[in-house]
């Protein structure tokens, strides 16, 4: 295996070999964005003209609008990820762990934090790591606006390791009331889960958890089933999925009220303590606290490097995707804040926004290493938004010129255009052959591994 010291400048390697004459693109976040691009660039390009360098803090990648259900257990993350070092042999490009911590523009290069092993002893130094042309695809983090009691009290689904551990505490959980049902079948024992935020990721959530104890009495649990969870839903704007049009929504409202989820809309949260979350109408009671309201760009942005940032942490990028202050610097995906000409509102952060700016970024990286003046501008086309209530439905609408603007789906059809979303990434890391082939095998893997990952 490579050192990934020896991405460094020239001058400092130390394997003695000359140093590359390629044209050094380094990816800091192998996200929805980022994977994809660096995926299409070594497909392209890799070995003949470009050293291509991914840098992410993770081994592995798993496609964050997964990660509901990775929490809920009705999906295991380890069937789905995709170790970055294969794929990366396989497509052309190198990968370095890490984090990044810094970027020095002036000699073109970003810090990576020290690599430390799992008793937090260092494996390797921070170290520099250079680059001609830097991609940032770092997505983003979720946006507590200061509430206090967050991020000490509330559980957060930004990335696999906070899934994995609101699994992890929601089987305990299940696992407590079960016994105490056990002892006493009078007993009143229930979980209690409340989810602050009605946009996409919460109402998926809410939902996804009523499937996921459904089915924990055929694993071991015989006497837990849905009626023994509370979800509680808490929206501080006047009614969830703000991004649907509104009879979607109330349809989405009525479906969650069905499973059993008390939606409070209107209802603002001051403050998150120990088994509680205060809002402005009432305490909430809650075993379980989610925070899924907002995103905002990482705190290391700010200020990274000298470049523009906006109020939420994310840089600020021209038509192009470079960033305002450095052409050499181009931001994809949620990090990014792009407020296309002519309109208000930024960007929305979506895995949508994320592969096509991915696809822009390409075509401008080959423009500019060709010294092509000319770079694309990026458009932003929204194909609609769909929300899954796991097995019980899904709504959405579509956007596009060939249904005539936009068309409300549900049911059959929305769930379809839904799991496609998912095919598109996979076809987009993958390509063709692979992609359809993991399609095939997620398919047999529905029909043959448990409902539920169990621990
Ligand atoms: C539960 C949930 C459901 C969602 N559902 C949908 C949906 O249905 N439709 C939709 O369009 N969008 C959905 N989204 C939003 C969507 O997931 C994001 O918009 C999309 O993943 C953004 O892609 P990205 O490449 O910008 O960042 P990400 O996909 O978040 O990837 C960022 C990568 O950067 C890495 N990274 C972070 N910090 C560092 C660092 N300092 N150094 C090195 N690496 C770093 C991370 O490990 C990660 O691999 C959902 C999000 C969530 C949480």
């Amino acid at each position: 295996m490579l050192d990934q010291t020896e991405a460094e400048s020239p001058p400092a390697r130390i394997d003695g070999r000359p140093p590359s004459l390629k044209t050094q693109i380094v990816v800091v976040g192998g996200g929805a964005g980022g994977l994809e691009l660096v995926r299409k660039l070594g497909a392209h390009y890799g070995r003949e003209r470009y050293d291509i360098i991914l840098v992410d803090r993770n081994h592995t990648h798993i496609w964050k609008p997964l990660l509901h259900e990775v929490a809920a257990g009705s999906l295991d993350a380890n069937l789905d990820e995709v170790g970055y070092r294969g794929h990366g042999h396989r497509w052309g490009y190198r990968f370095f762990l890490g984090s990044l911590e810094a970027i020095d523009r002036d000699s073109r290069h970003v810090v990576i934090a020290p690599i430390l092993d799992e008793d937090g002893s260092e494996l390797i130094g921070r170290h520099r790591i250079r680059y001609d042309y830097l991609v940032l695809a770092i997505g983003a983090v979720s946006n507590d606006f200061g509430t206090p009691g967050t991020r000490a009290h509330c559980l957060f689904l930004d990335s696999r390791r906070e899934a994995d551990r609101f699994r992890q505490k929601l089987l305990d959980q299940c696992l407590r009331v079960s016994r105490q049902l056990s002892a006493d079948p009078k007993s009143d024992a229930r979980v209690e889960i409340a989810i602050v935020g009605g946009g996409a990721t919460g109402v998926e959530l809410a939902a996804e958890l009523f499937n996921a104890a459904s089915a924990l009495k055929h694993y071991g649990l015989e006497v837990f089933d849905e009626s023994r969870l509370t979800v509680t839903l808490i929206e501080a704007g006047p009614r969830i999925l703000p991004a649907l049009p509104e009879k979607l929504a109330e349809a989405a409202k009525t479906e969650l009220e069905n499973l059993g989820v008390r939606v409070l809309t209107g209802t603002k949260v001051t403050e998150v303590r120990p088994g509680e979350v205060i809002t402005d109408a009432g305490i909430v009671r809650a075993d379980l606290r989610v925070w899924a309201a907002g995103v905002r760009g990482p705190d290391l942005l700010e200020g990274i490097g000298g470049l523009e940032t906006n109020r939420t942490n994310q840089l600020v990028v021209k038509p192009t995707l470079q960033t305002t202050r450095d052409p050499r610097i181009i931001a994809i995906g949620d990090c990014a804040s792009f407020v296309p000409p002519g309109d208000m509102r930024p960007v929305p952060p979506r895995a949508q926004a994320a592969h096509q700016m991915a696809d822009i970024a390409l075509r401008n990286i080959k423009a500019l290493v060709d010294g092509r003046g000319e770079l694309e501008a990026f458009e932003y086309r929204d194909k609609g938004s769909l929300v899954s209530l796991s097995r019980f439905s899904t709504v959405g609408s579509l956007m596009g010129n060939l249904i005539g603007g936009r068309m409300a789906i549900e049911g059959r059809l929305a769930r379809l255009v839904y799991i496609s979303l998912y095919r598109i990434h996979l076809i987009a890391i993958h390509g063709w052959l692979r992609g359809l082939a993991l399609i095939a095998i997620g398919h047999v893997n529905q029909v043959i591994r448990p409902r539920l990952k169990l621990h």
